[in-house]
């Protein structure tokens, strides 16, 4: 290890990301290496959240969808997503879960080319996306397939049976990243459509929708952009797509006229007809105050950090636990999103040991230690704290101790 942890601090103190930390809450004593799962809470979320209870819900009451913009908000903070994921505006929009927005873009895929009859996957995408794509075909019950191919053979593979390619962009387990421009210009030259999950990319890694030409996406409202626990999440239609394409969720707010309440169906123009149901409000609200943060941060500066914080933290993990894990992440800084993901049979209770000691990473089946850097809240020398007191469980073993093996319901 040739960093110091004087080294590290000296980055701290050069960070032009630093004073982002005091926006957070990041309690005493805990080093936090899963805001790729669950973002921390934004200091000003509370404050916020309570003014939407108390006035806008409380005071304004059904008022509030107008004078308070509620019925907005979709819009409004789609459109600032999309200047996180580089998409201009009227192009994204906040609805739902990542799950059911897979379900509603994959379904419009297949009706904007039905002559095909495959769906593109690979064999590493998070099982949602997976099982909604599986969802769908056995309700179409038309012979459609979800084919799915390692990661990377899937620009080679996408053949004219290829309805539509559905990739997560950075791997959830690790951390290892698609090209989006070539694989989406893959996807176009064999007459796919191309539909990227952000899961792990929006807010943790710079994006340029547009320029690469994507046709279809969706993301999480509560990793990255620290929206908080079951935050809504977004979906993206390309500008070109929008006047063809149909959802098949076709509930009232996705209507042209939601306030005409016509019997029939007609679904609005643009990107509100990808809208279903009333608006979580309260869900919305927490999600904008964690946009507006990101979008005072610089994307680049956010992707210099986060490569140095996973690069920091690896180099310390190589250097005092030597032959300990197998790393499942792309070694090049350049070739991995925010996270550093180690391989160990014992994983599960190696993590238990940790967030006991408070370093809180996470655990992906079968044997992956996950830890997720959030360069908007994390310091460069907690990469060489977190490091230490991994080196220490595994000197000590102390990850044998029989209640480390007991699995919990979420892990
Ligand atoms: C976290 C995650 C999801 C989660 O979907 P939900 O519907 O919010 O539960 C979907 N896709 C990927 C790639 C994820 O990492």
């Amino acid at each position: 290890m040739t960093l110091t942890r004087a080294d590290l601090a000296a980055r701290d103190a050069a960070d032009p990301l630093a004073g982002f930390r005091e926006r957070f809450v990041v309690p005493d004593g805990v080093i936090y290496l899963d805001g790729n799962s669950l973002g921390a809470l934004p200091k000003a979320t509370a404050a916020r959240v309570a003014d939407v209870v108390e006035h806008e819900w409380g005071q304004d009451l059904i008022r509030s969808w107008t004078k308070n913009g509620w019925i907005e908000l979709p819009r409004r903070i789609g459109d600032k997503i999309g200047r996180l994921i580089g998409a201009a505006p009227g192009q994204v929009v906040v609805a739902d879960s990542t799950s059911i927005n897979v379900f509603k873009l994959l379904a419009a895929a297949l009706r904007l080319r039905p002559q095909r009859r495959v769906i593109l996957s690979d064999n590493a995408n998070f099982p949602t996306d997976l099982y909604m794509a599986q969802g769908l075909i056995a309700l179409l019950d038309r012979g459609h397939e979800l084919r799915r191919v390692a990661p990377d053979d899937v620009a080679a593979v996408i053949g004219p049976d290829v309805a539509v390619v559905m990739l997560t962009h950075v791997d959830y387990r690790s951390g290892r990243f698609h090209d989006m421009a070539a694989v989406t210009e893959a996807a176009h030259r064999a007459g796919a459509l191309m539909l990227w999950d952000l899961a792990h990319s929006a807010g943790a890694l710079p994006l340029a929708l547009d320029a690469c030409r994507a046709d279809l996406a969706v993301g999480c409202g509560y990793k990255y952009l620290n929206g908080g626990p079951g935050a809504p999440a977004f979906l993206y239609v390309a500008a070109r797509h929008q006047a063809q394409a149909r959802q098949p969720l076709c509930g009232w707010l996705g209507h042209a006229a939601p306030f005409a309440f016509d019997l029939d169906y007609r679904p609005a123009a643009g990107i509100d007809s990808w809208l279903c149901g009333t608006p979580v409000v309260l869900g919305m609200a927490a999600l904008e105050v964690g946009v507006d943060l990101l979008l005072e941060a610089d994307m680049a500066a956010i992707r210099a950090k986060s490569m140095a914080l996973t690069e920091g933290f690896l180099e310390a993990v190589e250097a005092w636990c030597p032959g300990v894990f197998e790393l499942a992440s792309p070694r090049d800084p350049a070739q991995r999103g925010s996270q550093v993901c180690l391989r160990h049979p014992d994983g599960y209770a190696i993590v238990q040991a940790l967030i006991e000691r408070g370093v809180i990473p996470d655990f992906r089946a079968p044997d992956i230690l996950r830890f997720g850097m959030a360069p908007l809240y994390l310091r460069h020398a907690e990469m060489w704290d977190a490091a230490q007191i991994l080196a220490e469980v595994m000197r000590s073993e102390a990850w044998r101790e029989e209640r480390f093996q007991r699995r919990a319901a979420v892990t």
